[in-house]
């Protein structure tokens, strides 16, 4: 289209863009199983509306948001138990990815990367934009880092090691606690986007099946999502650094001395909207979320082992993943039956992202419509 001559009315905008939405879809049609965001909560929302200018790339025309930010960071801080000097609200793991990786090269001045095979495809951007060296690192059986090999590998040369806490494919944790014995001075990122609000509200519960602690000493920087099940809206990221870094530019006209994030003017609607999410949901509320995703997974499961399929690991977390060798004709497949399914690479296989929106129900359509594709 033209920017058209004269502006449009209300209506003729409204009734095109309500007929283009509908195109869209939508989490609570129960039919999105491939995606790491969710529904946000309805105060989560209507929160999101009321700040959508607040832009937090000029920090002090906005205190109150900048208030709610610090709460939000505290709180989080609280969860997670992690004795950090620095928190930054990001767009997502991606830009934490990045940063992360930034800050280890300025801070080495090294390039090299040890990067686990399962990591998300950011730190490949991350690698790519920073000029550093990736060598990825192999799994072990149950699709976990390799340390032995990690040992092998880490060197002088070595600017930083990632681990990850909830990997994109199938939700393993690299077991962290013995890369973080290995690295000594090297600098260590975790990549907690998916696992940061699972593996907190599962300690205690019948679903625990990570032993994974976020507050050990030479972790120099986690990236936790609330947008994905943190419930936020979208777009937010956390990261979490145990030094304040002194990696930052100058903001000369702006109300801020600096910035150390790498999107500038930023819509900040999101962190209010986090900020009501959690004092909505409560501790209560989200472990009994995650622990019902958790009981959703492990249905799902069983509905797929009725199908003959067979899983990759015991899911860890709400992520389910089943070999298979060609996913991607059945992914296209349910796709064209409305159904959004994922896919798994490393091992080739379907995926299965079994987020607070998807329920039993939504599970038993999925199945019976996939078990006519097999
Ligand atoms: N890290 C992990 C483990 C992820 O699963 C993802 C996204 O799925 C990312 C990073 C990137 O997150 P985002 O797309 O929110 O930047």
């Amino acid at each position: 289209m033209n920017i058209p001559h004269e502006g449009k009315t209300d209506e003729e905008i409204l009734e095109k863009v309500h007929s283009v939405k509908e195109l869209d879809m939508d989490f609570l049609s129960n039919k999105i199983f491939g995606s790491m965001c969710t529904e946000s909560t309805h105060i989560g929302k209507k929160v999101h509306r009321m700040f959508l200018d607040a832009n937090l790339g000029n920090p002090g025309l906005y205190s109150g948001t900048r208030k709610l930010e610090t709460e939000v960071h505290e709180a989080v801080s609280s969860l997670i138990g992690a004795d950090m000097e620095e928190v930054l609200s990001l767009g997502g793991a991606t830009e934490g990815n990045i940063i992360g990786l930034w800050r280890a090269r300025n801070l080495s001045n090294k390039k090299k990367v040890l990067i686990p095979e399962s990591a998300h495809f950011s730190f490949q951007k991350a690698c790519d934009m920073l000029d550093l060296e990736p060598v990825y690192i192999p799994l072990d059986e149950k699709y976990r880092v390799d340390v032995s090999v990690i040992e092998e590998k880490i060197d002088d040369d070595t600017a930083a090691v990632v681990g990850v806490a909830g990997t994109t494919e199938l939700g393993q944790v690299d077991p962290i606690d013995s890369i973080a014995d290995l690295c000594g001075d090297t600098f260590l990122h975790v990549d907690a986007a998916f696992g940061g609000f699972v593996i907190p509200f599962l300690k205690g519960s019948r679903y625990e099946r990570s032993s994974f602690r976020f507050d050990f000493d030479n972790i120099d920087t986690y990236v936790l999502d609330p947008h994905k099940m943190g419930m936020s809206t979208i777009p937010l990221g956390l990261m979490f650094c145990k030094k304040e870094s002194p990696l930052s530019i100058e903001s000369p006209y702006l109300t801020g001395k600096d910035q150390k994030t790498i999107r500038g003017t930023r819509c900040s609607a999101s962190i209010p909207a986090f900020w009501a999410t959690i004092n909505h949901l409560g501790m209560k509320g989200y472990t009994e979320i995650v622990e019902r995703c958790m009981e959703n997974t492990f249905y799902l499961v069983e509905r797929m082992q009725e199908l003959g399929f067979h899983k990759i690991i015991e899911p860890v977390m709400n992520i389910a993943s089943f070999h298979h060798e060609d996913p991607d004709t059945l992914v296209t497949n349910m796709s064209k039956k409305g159904f959004n399914i994922s896919r798994t690479v490393n091992p080739l296989g379907l995926r299965f992202v079994v987020m607070p929106h998807v329920n039993k129900e939504g599970i038993d359509e999925m199945i019976n419509i996939l078990g006519d594709e097999v």
